[in-house]
């Protein structure tokens, strides 16, 4: 979900934090228009009209119907429509506490059904929840305008702006001052009403199209799907995955045939095991080239909202999107991304080519004749790996059993470095069954917040992995977080146990390290909690927890096999540790290609026409020299919703920038001691705990004692050996 200007204005009631693709943005074709008497009827038991009882006013799901949402977002914008304007035309002077700390306050219905519905859309789609969602986007980026274009609030904001040196606020008061002044600037408050015009004419159509693109994204994915015929071109699969592929045929009216799925990255994981090489292409194809035709054709899409980023930057009066973007962000320029990802490349590419010549020759002993093409690079590969490292990903994931993993791995590790526990709490209503909740204590057995875990995949549920919230800390409006990791695991049919990979295992650290992030909120003003923090540092708190999972005294307590309970052999865990460097030339670049391609979109100027998709992308990689065939970027532009359909346009490269910042601690903390209470406190409490509440830089070396270096980083991903 892009995280818009309304979003931070209600208290960033549609932030998600992502681990990928965003949530649709949503959509529709007619301009607002509120109508009271069609609400009456269910104005009386509509749930979202008040706090919901639940503890930390959890949502109640129980009662909780899809005809609710709309009601409910129409009440909800009128409300604070009329809260704002109360603020913007008090007759008394501007104050901090009856201006900012009112707006604060703002909108509490509208947050209520906004995190509630923007959730379910992401874990529980279907029909009724995506025609809402539709209809629903124009009406509330009029809303978001209405609210950041007001002049008389804007005027009382920059009155107080202009004095808030003289007004006893606290940093955390001066703080929020100065967010809230930079995004009216932001949003267009010093231009004229004709050039807001044009910023609301095109906020409409942006957020109209982003919603488009996320649709056909879905349909499409839906509609790729690859049917296979017989069983035999299945080759290299499980049993139970040839069985979960008739299934999905079967549901999908193919009965007697298999049914692929096509997941979110242009490289597909199938392709390791897949021992068809045609069955190989027609996935990879099925993956490269979606939404690149037919009904649900993103190309005009895209190049559509790269133009209106721009126009949308040249109004306001910056160069580009990218300029426009990264002053909010820790880089804060252009060429700082540019620097950064082009310092790596050298060790990259040599990294890739050696890489790829391993794999050349791999093809070769195994009588190939042809050059490697995208679809063989990780079939291949993982005859390199087991050669290199004798590993057999089935037999690593006999000792990751997920039940396992997450109690005596990562919530372990919570307990050990934080001091807090998880206690299940089976009477809280959850939005499907394969929800789990827990209440979350303290070190001290206070209570601290509400934890959904839905870790699972599920037909409706978008792909990727990713944290929200149901409810924001503030200690303004006295509330505590209700917090929400999803994934996508592949769930073992009943009676079976659920066997995870690895990266599965990093995958839950790292969406816990942005759980905590909301969870150790410590702030007053929900605008600065918790994981309200420039997006390339968001990804920092998430990331640093990953490592964790390959300490010696952490993987020692949940990998364990899960018939036997024998711990990992020494052997194996050492080999699966040391793999982990394996094909890093290759993860990096295409993670960099894909950064590199959403950086150049967002460098286009606003008299830049309208790109022809194929032809731009394919300059853009030859420009930064990572056109290599056998290694595409991580995501196309076509279904790169990240950097087209959301929130991480120009800021893809965030979660490098966020590594680099994430290694670095790590490395710090075993310098210290490792997983001790001293050091969970020490981090805890200079980074997480303090969200946006002062500039992220200052958080960081309050923490370490000085600026981040790339050493650990590159050490972190095999490129290179040590420090120098
Ligand atoms: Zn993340």
């Amino acid at each position: 979900m892009q995280k818009t200007l309304l979003a931070s204005l209600i208290g960033a009631a549609l932030a998600i934090t992502g681990c990928a693709e965003q949530a649709p943005a949503p959509t529709a074709t007619e301009s607002a228009q509120v109508s009271e008497s069609a609400n009456d009827t269910v104005s009386m038991e509509n749930p979202f009209f008040q706090p919901f009882a639940l503890q930390y006013q959890a949502p109640d799901f129980r009662i909780i119907e899809d005809e609710h949402f709309l009601p409910a977002f129409e009440r909800g914008m009128a409300e604070q429509i009329a809260e704002i304007e109360a603020i913007a035309n008090n007759p008394e002077a501007p104050t901090f506490e009856n201006t900012l700390e009112a707006m604060e306050r703002s909108g509490e219905l509208l947050t209520r059904v906004s995190r509630v519905f923007y959730n379910l859309v992401g874990t529980d789609s279907n029909e009724a929840r995506r025609a809402i969602q539709s209809e629903l986007a124009p009406k509330m980026a009029a809303h978001s305008d209405n609210i950041n274009l007001n002049p008389a609030l804007f005027e009382r904001v920059k009155s107080i702006y202009e004095q808030r040196e003289n007004l006893g606020l606290n940093s955390e008061q001066q703080r929020l001052v100065e967010v809230y002044h930079q995004r009216f600037v932001r949003a267009g408050a010093l231009l004229t009403e004709a050039e807001k015009e044009q910023i609301r004419a095109l906020n409409e159509e942006h957020s109209r199209l982003t919603n488009q693109f996320a649709q056909n994204l879905l349909a499409e994915t839906r509609n790729i799907a690859v049917v296979v015929d017989t069983v035999e071109e299945l080759d290299g699969l499980s049993r139970s995955q040839i069985q979960a592929a008739a299934n999905a045929a079967a549901d999908r009216g193919h009965e007697g045939k298999y049914l692929l799925s096509i997941t979110n990255t242009t490289r597909q994981p199938i392709l390791t095991q897949l021992n068809n090489r045609e069955l190989r292409q027609r996935v990879w194809e099925a993956s490269a080239y979606r939404a690149q035709s037919g009904d649900y054709d993103n190309r005009p899409i895209s190049a559509r909202l790269a133009q209106i980023r721009a126009q949308r930057a040249a109004l306001l009066g910056y160069d580009s999107w990218a300029d426009y973007n990264l002053e909010t962000q820790m880089a804060e320029k252009p060429e700082a991304v540019f620097e950064m990802l082009g310092s790596m490349l050298p060790a990259v590419v040599a990294n890739v080519q050696a890489e790829q010549d391993a794999i050349q020759e791999m093809i070769e002993r195994r009588g190939g004749d042809f050059e490697v093409q995208p679809w063989d690079w990780e079939y291949y590969a993982e005859f390199v790996r087991q050669e290199l490292y004798d590993l057999d990903e089935s037999e690593v994931r006999e000792y990751f059993e997920f039940n396992r993993v997450l109690h005596d791995g990562v919530f372990y590790t919570m307990n050990r470095f934080y001091g807090i526990t998880f206690e299940p709490r089976p009477d809280l209503p959850t939005y499907h069954p394969d929800v789990e909740v827990y209440e979350v204590f303290d070190h001290d057995g206070t209570s601290l917040a509400i934890f959904y875990a839905d870790y699972f995949a599920r037909e409706g549920k978008r792909g990727g992995a990713w944290m929200s919230s149901f409810v924001g800390q503030s200690h303004l409006l006295d509330s505590k977080p209700v917090v929400v990791n999803v994934m996508n695991i592949p769930k073992a049919p009943e009676g079976e146990p659920t066997l995870v990979s690895y990266d599965h295992v990093t995958t839950i650290f790292h969406e816990l390290g942005h759980g905590i992030h909301g969870m150790f909120s410590n702030v007053t003003y929900p605008t600065l909690a918790g994981t309200s923090v420039s997006r390339d540092f968001v990804e920092f708190p998430s990331t640093f927890e990953e490592d964790w999972a390959a300490h010696p005294e952490v993987i020692g307590n949940y990998a364990k096999h899960h018939e036997t309970g024998e711990p990992i052999p020494t052997e194996l865990l050492e080999r699966v540790i040391q793999s982990r460097s394996f094909n890093q030339g290759f993860d990096t670049l295409e993670y960099i290609s894909a950064s590199l391609l959403d950086m150049e979109w967002h460098s286009l100027s606003a008299d830049s026409e309208l790109q022809d998709v194929n032809e731009f992308e394919a300059a853009a990689l030859a420009k930064h020299g990572v056109d290599l065939e056998a290694v595409p970027p991580r995501y196309k532009t076509t279904f790169f919703s990240h950097s087209m359909g959301g929130g991480y346009s120009a800021s893809y490269y965030a979660y490098m920038w966020s590594e680099i910042l994430a290694a670095d601690a790590f490395a710090y903390v075993q310098s210290q001691g490792g997983l001790t209470r001293e050091n969970g406190n020490h981090y805890r409490r200079n980074i997480l705990e303090v969200g946006n509440s002062r500039p992220t830089m200052e958080s960081y070396i309050e923490f370490r004692g000085q600026e981040p270096t790339t050493d650990a980083l590159l050490i972190r991903r095999g490129l290179k050996l040590s420090v120098d």
